[in-house]
């Protein structure tokens, strides 16, 4: 399945997690299509000091919806993810990684909703979606 994922961090050394984070996905998620630039916003949601640096990632994967997501909070945990957030309470991460988009399915669980509510509201979300999906489409035709 074609699946897009929205990574992001915005303490330590955060290019190199997300590299860290790509690779991890490679090893465990599946094929790495695509990945965006680094698109850089300030906290969305809560007040913070520190900067949010974003990508988007095109996968094929062979998970279904919840092994995916079970094995991208494998990955947040690996690369030091410690609080979850609740009811909209944003913190500092050292990495987040939201499943936007599998396929063309809708899922709503109580664990996993997609396509993933907020995206459209979400530059950092959409700017970089736009480029690897603009990229995709342009191998296609
Ligand atoms: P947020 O990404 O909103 O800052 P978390 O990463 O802590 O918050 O995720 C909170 C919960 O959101 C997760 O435990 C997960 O079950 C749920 N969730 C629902 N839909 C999705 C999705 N599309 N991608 C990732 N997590 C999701
Ligand atoms: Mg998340």
């Amino acid at each position: 399945m074609l699946v897009f994922l929205s990574l992001g961090a915005n303490l330590g050394n955060r290019e190199q997690t997300l590299q860290q984070a790509i690779d991890l996905l490679r090893a465990e998620v599946g094929t790495v299509l695509r990945t965006s630039s680094f698109f850089y916003s300030e906290p969305w949601g809560f007040a913070s000091e520190h900067t949010f640096c974003n990508l988007c990632v095109a996968i094929e994967t062979p998970l279904s919806p919840l092994d995916l997501l079970h094995a991208t909070q494998h990955i947040e945990q690996r690369l030091g993810r410690t609080h979850k957030s609740t009811h909209r309470d944003y913190q500092d991460r050292t990495i987040d990684i939201d499943i936007l988009l599998y396929g063309n399915e809708h899922i709503q669980t109580p664990e996993l909703t997609i396509p993933h509510p907020l995206m459209n509201e979400r530059d950092f979300v959409m700017t970089p979606l736009n480029e690897i999906l603009n990229s995709l489409n342009s191998k296609l035709s």
